[in-house]
This record gives structure tokens, sequence and C-alpha cells, in this order.
């Protein structure tokens, strides 16, 4: 069975085919390719196709497919047992890893998604605080969590609409959306605001609306207006943290959150997020306070020694050094052809993103050209008929992980500089 059957058969079953909306290929006017296996930098699709992967699950996979040290801890845990929902060792261990590196995280609590470990830092803020609102930025995505989704209402900053049907609009009416990059306005929406707000949340780097860089003065402005208006600062890390720096943005930033998300790389490709921060905040969350918030999976101890084993590597073997020097080697041999074509290449460490050239670096969504879907598919469908899979979104960001090798990052960057050329 080939993967446009599958998709078929996918269809009758689940929206759209699939369980995540982006997998969908929406928009590409191809079906999906189905994988059936992956192995360090490597995807093999349902035909037997090989791909070189830049998505790498959308972040998790750190070091590449199946790690064999993540693979042999992975096996072992599960010899020896795979859900307690009780007490156990494992999670102890993680949680004591991190802490032990991360001093603005003193105390934690394991969920199984990034959704949830936003959907709980905000409920602690709101305890925390005694206030309702909430400050997000255009572009940036915190997971499904109802009142998130949402984008800007009228006016340039201010209220915000759902962006999603079956939100209440009481609920979107508690967020505030600001747009990033803009001092000015963001101190008018605190003055406006800052004494409702219970938290701000921000990627320090957003990378879900393409990669928009961000000013190091204006993550600082964001910090500084929160702690004057006694507002929790909120670091989503779902994706920086563990990959930027070991300490994530925050620690290549030199900006201390209140409280910090994370998900992805801290579970080395199995469903863990995190929440956590200063201890007096953290307590409040039960068994210890009042707020609420639990699960039957939270810490599930295979993903537990799958991130503790992914995190150890990453120390031992200065994995951060090493992707950013990958992604700089993979920089160099783009940057010149998307250049003569008019693209920039884009890029933070082993994140990266193109778009058409501008004038001056890309900080907000206003500024992404219109033209960014036509000429990422192009680039998106080519490649993929010659075997390289990127994440199948003109605003989703690539990954780089240490399985990408010199000699695969070569390969990869001469199709592509094909595939640009040709365009
Ligand atoms: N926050 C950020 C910054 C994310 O990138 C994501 C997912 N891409 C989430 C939260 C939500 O995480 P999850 O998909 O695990 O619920």
């Amino acid at each position: 069975m080939n993967s446009k059957e599958y998709f078929e058969r996918s269809k009758k079953v689940a929206p759209g085919g699939v369980h995540s909306p982006v997998r969908s290929f929406a928009g590409m006017g191809r079906e999906p390719v189905f994988f059936k296996s992956a192995q360090g930098p490597y995807l093999w699709s349902v035909e037997g196709k090989k791909y070189i992967d830049f998505c790498q699950s959308f972040g998790p996979l750190v070091l590449g497919h199946r790690d064999a040290e993540v693979e042999a801890e992975v096996r072992e845990m599960i010899g020896t047992a795979w859900s307690f929902g009780a007490c156990e060792p494992y999670s102890l261990e993680l949680a004591e890893w991190i802490t032990s590196r991360i001093p603005w995280v003193e105390k934690l609590r394991f969920v199984s998604s990034g959704t949830e470990a936003v959907m709980s830092a905000l409920r602690v803020a709101r305890a925390v605080t005694g206030k309702e609102k909430i400050l997000k930025f255009e572009g940036c995505y915190h997971g499904h969590a109802d009142s998130l989704l949402v984008k800007a209402g009228s006016g340039l900053a201010g209220i915000a609409a759902s962006s999603s049907a079956g939100i209440s609009a009481r609920m979107a009416e508690s967020t505030v959306v600001c747009p990033l990059d803009d001092e000015t306005l963001l101190e008018e929406v605190f003055t406006l605001h800052g004494k409702d707000l219970a938290a701000v949340i921000i990627e320090p780097l957003p990378a879900n609306y393409g990669l928009l860089i961000q000013r190091k003065e204006f993550l600082q402005k964001v910090a500084d207006l929160a702690k004057q208006h006694q507002v929790l600062l909120i670091f989503d890390e779902v994706i920086s943290g563990f990959r930027m720096a070991l300490g994530g943005m925050a620690q290549i930033l030199g900006i201390q959150p209140d409280l910090v998300t994370y998900g992805k790389v801290i579970g080395g490709g199995f469903p863990v997020g995190c929440y956590g921060g200063k201890k007096e905040y953290m307590d409040l969350v039960a068994p210890n306070g009042p707020v609420y918030q639990a699960g039957t999976l939270s810490a599930n101890p295979v993903g537990m020694r799958a991130g503790l084993r992914t995190l150890q590597k990453m120390e031992r073997e200065q994995g951060w050094t090493q992707l950013d020097k990958k992604g700089e080697f993979f920089e160099k041999q783009l940057t010149d052809a998307m250049a003569e074509k008019n693209l920039q290449f884009i890029r933070q460490g082993s994140l990266f993103w193109f778009h058409q050239k501008t004038e001056t670096p890309l900080r907000r969504v206003d500024q992404i050209p219109a033209t960014q879907k036509e000429s990422f598919n192009k680039v998106f469908l080519q490649g993929l008929e010659r075997g390289v899979y990127l994440a199948p979104n003109a605003y989703e960001v690539g990954f780089l992980s240490l399985a990408h090798t010199d000699e695969i990052l070569t390969e990869a960057a001469t199709i592509l500089t094909d595939v640009i050329k040709g365009l």
C-alpha cells in the first residue's frame, strides 16, 4: 500500500486524515508521505524511499532518530515497567538533573505535552498574582490551550479574538495580544492592562511563525515591564529549551523567567512536557497548594529515561556547540544560492528558515513577505522529490540534529541548491 492509498483510508477515520494538522501537507497539492521507519538523520516512506529529515518530529529528536544510547535506555525501561501511576526514581533523576543545572528552575512538574505545560504555568501565574489576564505576542505559538488560540483583535494591540472555532469569547477576552519587536506599543499595553495581567508569555526565540529572532533589548523590556507591574514572566521554551543551550534562550539572553515551560527535547522523542520555576510559585501546585494539576501518564518512566539519556549525551558531547557548528556549516552552503534567487537563509543554532529577501531582518509576523508560501512550497516539493524532507509548511522551521553529519548536510545542501537554482 502506498502513501496515497494510506491517506485515502486515513481520511475516513481521522479529520483530514491526520492527528495534527500540518501533517496533512495542506495546500501543497499532494498527499502526505506516510513514513514507516527512521534512523539518525533519515526517514523511510512506506514506498521504501529514503529522505534526509530536517523536521525531526518537529524538534524533540536533537540526537536524530533512534539514537543508540537512548534506544538502549528505552528498551531497558520497557523490560522493567512502562507505567506506574505512582512514585518511582526515574522522574526524580531527570528532575534533579534539570534543577541542579538551571538555577531559575527550583522546582518542576512533568506533564505529557507542551500544551499542558503552558496551560498549567498560566494557572500557576493566575494563582500567584490573583489576576486574570494573559499577554501574548502575535506569531508566538504556545500549544492549543483555549486562552492562547487567539489572534490580535481590532487595533494593533489589544484584547484578542479567538483563532479557532469552539472557544468561548469570554476565554479569548482574557488574553491580550501584542506584536513582537515594538517597545512603545508594549509600554502602552502594560499601562493599559498591567494591573490585570497575571502573566506575559513569550517564545524567547519565536520559531512557530518562521524564525523571528528578537532583539535582546525587546526581550529585556518585556522582562522589565513584567517586573515593574508584578506580572509573571513565562518563557515558553518548548522548542528552544535544551536545544539552543542547556539553559535554553534564558541562558543565552541572561534573562531569568519566573516560570518556564519545556517539551520536545526534554522527553527525547517521547511525550513529555514540563513547567517549573521559583519554589514559592511551584509550591502552590497540588498537593502542596491550591492549584490543581494532575496526569495519569505524567512523568512516564520511558519518557523520563529517554529524556535524561538525551540530555546527558548532549552535555557530555557538548552537543549545543556541535549543533551550532552544524548550523553554520549548512548555512554557509545555502546562503549564496539563496541570495541569487532573492531568498534569505535565517538561522539560530540548529533552527533554520528561509524567506524572500527583505531589507531589514524579519522580526514580526506582518513583515513576512506575502510570497512566503509560494516560494517555500516549490522548494519543499522539489526537495521532497529528491529526498530532502523539510517540515511541510512555509512557516515551520527546520531542525538539525547531532546525527546530521557534514557529509549529509553537504548532500542535502547540494540538492537544495540545485532546486533553488532552478526556481
Ligand atoms: N509551545 C511552543 C513554543 C511550541 O512550539 C509548541 C509545539 N510546537 C507548544 C508549546 C505545544 O507543544 P505540544 O505540541 O507538545 O502540545
